[in-house]
């Protein structure tokens, strides 16, 4: 297979779809690597070290598409790249299409085949490739949080710790998911007390076990966000509905009740957000107001921590790389159930149900 890692040029994007130590497996099962020049530049991977593990190097992204068959991405192609892609592309990478109907439509007419790393499934129905970047982003949702609670950044003033005679800051998460538990492993870290929603109460027996009464875990209904919300410090959204548009867990009115200067972190963002009043922030541009509430809605979290990012999601989808590799698409979505629920596109159709609901498109 003819496999091309293009550089990312989202915004403030540093990952890169494949490390060295990925493309040394890969070449050694007789498959054809090429890398764009820089790719992994900046998280400290030389084109040499590339080289090295048997890619060959290419000068620019055009070149990558021409010669590739498998392309694999960190984040969703960007216009620019979306004109690059053929019918005869596999593309494997986030797409996050529930949140973007211009980009679906501009894949569905480009003919090829689309993979959600999002939506690829396990054998225990989990979501192995999403898996990794929300351990990330909920970890970083309680670093970025607490600071955004800084006065100078428009938050309260608050220490989520606390210090000795005066209370440590209330978090409340909602979602209990990859995201919602690593942000309360960090909440919890930091002596916040935490309080943490979910509509599945499997979700909510494994962190009781988890954490022994150490964090409130609450059923999520509107009234019982809307009660926890009036004393929040700090809000960080973590629900998924997979391959659908995130369900409006907060909205505009509930804010109402909520302290001045509070922060709400919604990391669901990547799904059309989970509060009403979100709308997707950059790096460069993290945070606004609405109501005197901080909203914190970077749809790329992981890319602030990118070394550790591409390598923990080279890791997960390295298999799968080997999988569409070895048997070809057809025949790999064929026989692996998993990479088959990945499938959001087609060949000019969507074959996501969430995808096709929230646009209404035929499915
Ligand atoms: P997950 O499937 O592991 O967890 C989601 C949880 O939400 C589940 O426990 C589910 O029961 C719960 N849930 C669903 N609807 C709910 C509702 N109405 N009320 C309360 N709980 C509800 O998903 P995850 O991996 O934790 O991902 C969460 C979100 O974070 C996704 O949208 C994902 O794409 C996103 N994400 C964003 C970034 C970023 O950089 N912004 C990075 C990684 C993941």
């Amino acid at each position: 297979m003819l496999i091309g890692v293009p550089k990312e040029i989202k915004n403030h994007e540093y990952r890169v779809g494949l490390i060295p130590s990925g493309v040394r497996e890969l070449v050694k099962a007789g498959h054809h690597v090429f890398v764009q020049t820089k790719a992994g530049l900046d998280i400290g991977i030389t084109d040499a070290e590339y080289i090295e593990s048997g890619a060959q190097i290419l000068g620019n992204e055009a070149e990558i598409f021409e010669k590739a068959e498998l392309i694999i991405k960190v984040k969703e192609p960007q216009p620019e790249e979306i004109k690059l892609i053929k019918p005869h592309h596999t593309l494997f990478t986030y797409l996050h299409l529930a949140a973007d109907e211009q980009q679906t439509k501009a894949l569905i007419n480009s003919q090829s085949i689309c993979i959600a790393y999002e939506t690829v499934t396990d054998e225990q129905h989990m979501l192995p490739l999403l898996s990794p970047m929300s351990e990330i982003a909920g970890r970083m949702a309680i670093q970025a949080g607490a600071t955004t609670l800084h006065k100078a950044n428009g938050g309260s003033g608050v220490l989520l710790s606390g210090v000795p005679g005066v209370g440590a800051g209330n978090v409340v998460i909602i979602g209990g998911g990859s995201v919602g538990s690593n942000a309360a492993r960090m909440a919890v870290g930091m002596g916040a007390n935490v309080t943490l929603f979910d509509k599945n109460i499997a979700v909510l027996r494994r962190l009781d076990n988890e954490y022994q009464g150490r964090i409130d875990l609450v059923f999520a209904t509107e009234q019982s966000i809307s009660n926890a919300l009036q004393s929040a410090d700090l809000v960080i959204g973590a629900v998924l509905v997979p391959g659908g548009a995130a369900p409006k867990v907060v909205t505009k009115e509930m804010l109402k009740v909520m302290k001045p200067g509070s922060v709400m972190v919604d990391v669901a963002i990547d799904q059309g957000g989970c509060f009403e009043t979100s709308k997707a922030t950059t790096h460069d541009n993290p945070t606004y107001q609405v109501e005197g509430i901080v909203h914190y809605c970077v749809g790329n979290m992981p890319s602030a921590v990118a070394r550790t990012a591409a390598f923990a999601l080279c890791n997960a989808t390295l298999p799968y790389i080997h999988k569409l590799a070895k048997l070809g698409t057809l025949e790999a979505i064929k026989v692996n159930k998993g990479l088959q629920d990945g499938v959001n596109i087609f060949r000019g159709k969507v074959t996501h149900e969430g995808v096709s609901a929230t646009f209404n498109l035929p499915y």
